[in-house]
């Protein structure tokens, strides 16, 4: 289904929970909504629902507004992260609830169980109640249960919020494949960058009830239109004064008040006379270092500036207090408003 949602505002009281969203969703598509909490995403999700209605602003389905319809007649299918599972029910009769509320014969409903069942993996647990499931088998009764009466856009609230994290990366990959296998249009809400960059193709960055950026993860990633959205997606230090940085002096001369972000992965650090481009480097030390499984997370400290890069584990170990070379390779810049404005490499 084709969703677009045109200056969509949500006030509790004086509160403006969701402010003037804007956006279109093509068919098929797997959108995340990724946000701090308390940002709006849940709004956002319960107005497309009709389960909220919006203060001002359209939802249309196909180009139909359907501010004014009741949630039952959206053909939506919901995900919660507390599975919301009917406890008393078998995972077949949990399947076929929505089939037996649009009152369909015994054999369509036995039929689309099946179907189901065998889609999500489920099959030889159809007698199963509830509390005999994983975490993980129940969040595929779920998903199977909101798929049955074959809705056209699927809402995910968290869905992988109650799972523990091994179980949880199954889960995704498992869900992006099944989401386009079925080729149904889906929101899923998250808080989680790793989630959202994995599963979705596009992202939408809610902060405060603002949409910040829309657009797949590498475009976020590589163009992130304020310091806020670039915390979001990938890891990030914001430099207030760039006069510590060599060879973004004329930047910060042309736009005073520029602050300049810098992901991990444009510094290089190495031990005196380790790193080529000598005259650009910064002296810096070692704040601190965190291993992370495949690498080490480096805490520098140039000045009183904090950065922070990664160092592949083949490399000498360093330690808090070691003196390094560090080059800067690339920054994005922004104004004292946390607008865009070049990058600088
Ligand atoms: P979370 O990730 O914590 O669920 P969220 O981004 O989904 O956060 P929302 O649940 O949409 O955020 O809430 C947005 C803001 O609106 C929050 O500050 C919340 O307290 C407020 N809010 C939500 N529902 C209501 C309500 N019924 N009455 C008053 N305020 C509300």
């Amino acid at each position: 289904m084709h969703i677009e949602v045109r200056n969509l505002n949500k006030s509790f009281g004086d509160f403006n929970a969701v402010q003037n969203v804007s956006f279109e969703i093509e068919k098929g598509h797997l959108i995340g909504l990724l946000g701090p909490s308390g940002g709006g995403k849940t709004s956002i999700l319960r107005m497309l629902a009709g389960l909220e209605s919006p203060t001002s602003g359209d939802i249309l389905f196909h180009g139909k507004r359907v501010n004014d319809l009741p949630p039952q007649e959206r053909g939506i299918g919901f995900v919660f992260q507390n599975y919301a599972l009917f406890k008393h029910m078998t995972v077949f009769d949990n399947i076929a609830f929505g089939l037996k509320v649009k009152k369909q014969s015994k054999e369509q409903i036995r039929q689309r169980v099946t179907e189901l069942v065998e889609l999500t993996g489920l099959k030889g647990f159809e007698h199963r109640y509830v509390h005999q499931l994983s975490g993980g088998q129940r969040q595929r009764v779920a998903f199977a249960r909101a798929l049955a009466p074959e809705p056209q856009l699927l809402l995910l609230d968290e869905p992988f919020a109650a799972i523990d994290a091994k179980i949880r990366t199954e889960l995704r990959t498992w869900l992006k494949e099944m989401i386009e296998r079925v080729g149904i249009t889906s929101i899923f809400v998250t808080h989680d960058q790793d989630e959202a960059i994995e599963v979705a193709d596009e992202i939408m960055i809610i902060g405060k009830g603002k949409l910040e950026q829309k657009g797949t993860p590498w475009e976020i990633y590589k163009n992130p239109q304020t310091p806020f959205v670039a915390s979001f997606i990938g890891e990030s230090t914001v430099v207030e004064d760039l006069s510590v940085l060599k060879g973004f002096e004329s930047a910060a001369a042309d736009h005073p008040g520029t602050k300049a972000l810098i992901r991990p992965e444009y510094i290089e650090i190495g031990r005196p006379g380790e790193i080529k481009l000598a005259s650009a480097t910064l002296d810096a030390n070692v704040k601190d270092v965190h291993f992370r499984g495949s690498e080490w997370l480096v805490e520098l400290l140039v000045g009183n500036v904090k950065l922070i890069t990664y160092r592949s584990l083949e490399k000498e170990v360093l330690r808090p207090g070691d003196f390094v070379n560090v080059l800067v390779h690339r920054a994005y810049l922004f104004n004292d408003n946390d607008s865009w404005i070049a990058e600088n490499s």
